[in-house]
């Protein structure tokens, strides 16, 4: 027996020596920027973005041109909600969300309120951790854009019932979001079917490299549009 023991992979995980060996070639011969569309190195890199893209995109039922590249959940976690609430925020600007998410999502919705932003409100969790669709159904007003309650918790691995959450959402005109970062991996996940409009994930949960995330952008039915949060060149 090896000690110490690792007991916290909801922190993180070790990487896949396949996936190091996949991404290796990329920092020294293939070390193009992909964003440099003028010549081969960049071609040969924005090959391999596109191929992790399109394989990610397969994961969770959505189009490739449906992935945005972050540098891990807590990005894409602020990138949904930022950035929805500035596109969004003529509509309204009231988000919904629960007291059990991860600190990426209450503290960016905690930020969002202190600079009166938003106004929020935090759904309690029954004993089990698990959010009620009927308390949400009963949260939203004319003014609520945003839902964003996660698939599975990070401490307790509660799954909530996203599905059902993803249909109250939908027929109210609200966009969705899911932190799914804990989800993505070990349960299937399909946005199609769960009804969710933007999602958060990251590789280092599922050994992957830290520093890579994702969010995924709906972009038909509706087409769901989000505020960079960065400025700078327009790539990611
Ligand atoms: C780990 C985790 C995050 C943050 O992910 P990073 O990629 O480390 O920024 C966000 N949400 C949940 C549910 C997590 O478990």
């Amino acid at each position: 027996m090896k000690l110490p023991i690792f007991l916290d992979n909801h922190s993180t995980t070790p990487m896949d020596p396949r996936v190091l060996e996949a991404m290796l070639p990329y920092f020294t011969e293939k070390f193009g920027n992909a964003a440099s569309r003028n010549h081969a190195f960049g071609w040969a890199a924005e090959e391999a973005v596109e191929q992790a893209r399109k394989q990610i995109a397969r994961l969770i039922k959505a189009d490739s041109k449906e992935i945005v590249f972050t540098s891990g959940a807590t990005e894409s976690d602020n990138l949904a909600l930022k950035g929805a609430l500035e596109m969004y925020k003529e509509k309204g600007t009231h988000i919904i969300t629960s007291t059990a998410e991860h600190r990426a999502v209450l503290d960016t919705a905690k930020s969002l309120e202190a600079k009166g932003l938003a106004t929020v409100t935090y759904l309690s969790v029954d004993k089990y951790g698990m959010v009620s669709p009927q308390d949400v159904q009963n949260a939203i007003t004319d003014k609520t854009i945003l839902i964003s309650v996660m698939l599975a918790n990070n401490e307790i691995g509660t799954i909530n019932p996203i599905q059902e959450i993803g249909k109250i959402a939908k027929a109210r005109g609200v966009l969705f979001h899911c932190d799914a970062t804990q989800g993505i991996g070990k349960i299937p996940v399909d946005v199609q079917a769960m009804g969710i409009d933007l999602m958060s994930f990251s590789a280092h949960k599922i050994y992957g490299p830290k520093g890579v995330g994702a969010l995924y952008v709906r972009k038909r039915n509706p087409r769901v549009r989000i505020a960079a949060q960065m400025d700078g060149g327009g790539h990611e």
